[in-house]
């Protein structure tokens, strides 16, 4: 069944200029892109976003990271989205992320590491409703 999840290309890719090859990859993976925008967010905004990890002990380096340049964020759609580009992304730590996905060709580092996703129904609802309004989703 078709269903939405939320991604962001993080500050670390947009730098290296990544932006069009990951957008290429997720595209040739079969999403659509139902909503994109480029902007810079404010460390409370990354904190509000990241809330769940708000007690462990990489929440402020990852908030400061977060909002240290432009990101991508995105609103894709497809059958088993939310699965579907987790598989896509590989593995948190680039170092363990399987041959092919994003993350093993575009990240750097466990921490600079190119690609967020949600990981469930309940966070994509969260997560696409805090960065995008009811009108950007049509
Ligand atoms: P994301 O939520 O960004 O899609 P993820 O679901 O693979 O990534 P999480 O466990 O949700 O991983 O962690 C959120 C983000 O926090 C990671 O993508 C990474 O940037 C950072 N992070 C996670 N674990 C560590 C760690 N041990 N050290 C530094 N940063 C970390
Ligand atoms: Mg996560």
């Amino acid at each position: 069944m078709s269903q939405r999840t939320f991604s962001i290309i993080k500050p670390d890719a947009v730098r290296k200029g990544y932006t069009g090859a990951i957008l290429a990859e997720i595209e040739k993976a079969g999403f659509q892109i139902v909503a994109v925008k480029k902007q810079s967010i404010s460390k409370d905004e990354a904190k509000g976003f990241y809330h769940v990890h708000r007690e462990r002990p990489f929440f402020d380096a990852l908030t400061t990271f977060m909002s240290s340049g432009p990101i991508v964020l995105l609103v894709l759609e497809k059958d088993n989205a939310i699965a579907d580009l987790r598989k896509l992304m590989g593995a948190t730590n680039p170092a363990n992320a399987e041959e092919g996905t994003i993350r093993k060709k575009y990240a750097g580092s466990i921490e600079e590491n190119a690609i967020h996703g949600s990981d469930a129904e309940e966070t994509a609802a969260f997560e696409i409703g805090y960065w995008f309004a009811g009108y950007e989703l049509l």
